[in-house]
């Protein structure tokens, strides 16, 4: 079920973030329903669903990220039909992608901004250096960096958090003299504190839906 004032939602979220749905909890039917309020960015977890939604899917022009972890056993169902990975995180998956994917792939690093909490991403001070080693590859194009923040956290502690990655990412620039003009970061909890930190795209799923 998709909140009812979806329309406003969409209408009133700042004109240069990309709103990603993070579709696991809804079927092709809501996220027909999305398309039509303009939402048309789709954000998947798992291989499987992915693949089935694309399917059925096909009749429109949406744009795929996927944002879960991608398995190296697994990606090769996928590499192709994705427009955007938000969880590059090592260098094994991008060679990878280097063999398997025909066109270049806009890709984000996952950063793992809170090491003790989240076990997902690459170790915040390696980050330099896996992307330095990716420079050289063609069909993987790191364009920005995502994180996920602590569920629950406070205020402070998210802009924090969210700031690490922004600093982060200013530091990468400069160092290695490259663009990395994209941050994926903020979900439904924390996605105001995420733009007020830079934020491009947020992925957002339970606060677009009435009940999951
Ligand atoms: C589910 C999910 C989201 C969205 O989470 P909500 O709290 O429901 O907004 C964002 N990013 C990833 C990687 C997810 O798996």
């Amino acid at each position: 079920m998709i909140r009812n004032d979806i329309q406003t939602f969409v209408e009133n979220m700042p004109k240069h973030i990309t709103i990603v749905a993070a579709t696991k909890y809804v079927g092709s039917e809501d996220m027909r329903i999305l398309f039509k309020n303009r939402i048309t960015n789709f954000g998947e977890n798992r291989v499987e669903d992915f693949l089935k939604k694309y399917q059925s899917l096909k009749d429109l022009p949406i744009t795929w990220h996927f944002i879960g972890h991608l398995q190296r056993n697994k990606a090769d169902k996928i590499i192709n039909y994705i427009d955007y990975l938000h969880s590059l995180d090592s260098y094994q998956l991008a060679e990878l992608i280097e063999k398997k994917r025909e066109t270049p792939l806009p890709c984000f690093i996952e950063v793992s901004v809170n090491a003790e909490e989240n076990k997902n991403g690459v170790a915040y001070d390696q980050v330099i250096d896996l992307i330095k080693s990716l420079l050289p590859l063609s069909k993987v194009k790191v364009i920005g960096l995502m994180m996920m923040a602590i569920q629950g956290s406070s205020q402070e502690s998210l802009d924090q958090q969210f700031g690490k990655l922004a600093t982060l990412r200013s530091n990468i620039e400069k160092e290695l003299h490259i663009s990395l003009p994209y941050l994926s970061m903020g979900m439904s909890e924390d996605y105001l504190e995420a733009i007020k930190q830079g934020a491009t795209h947020i992925r957002l799923g339970r606060i677009l839906f009435d009940k999951v």
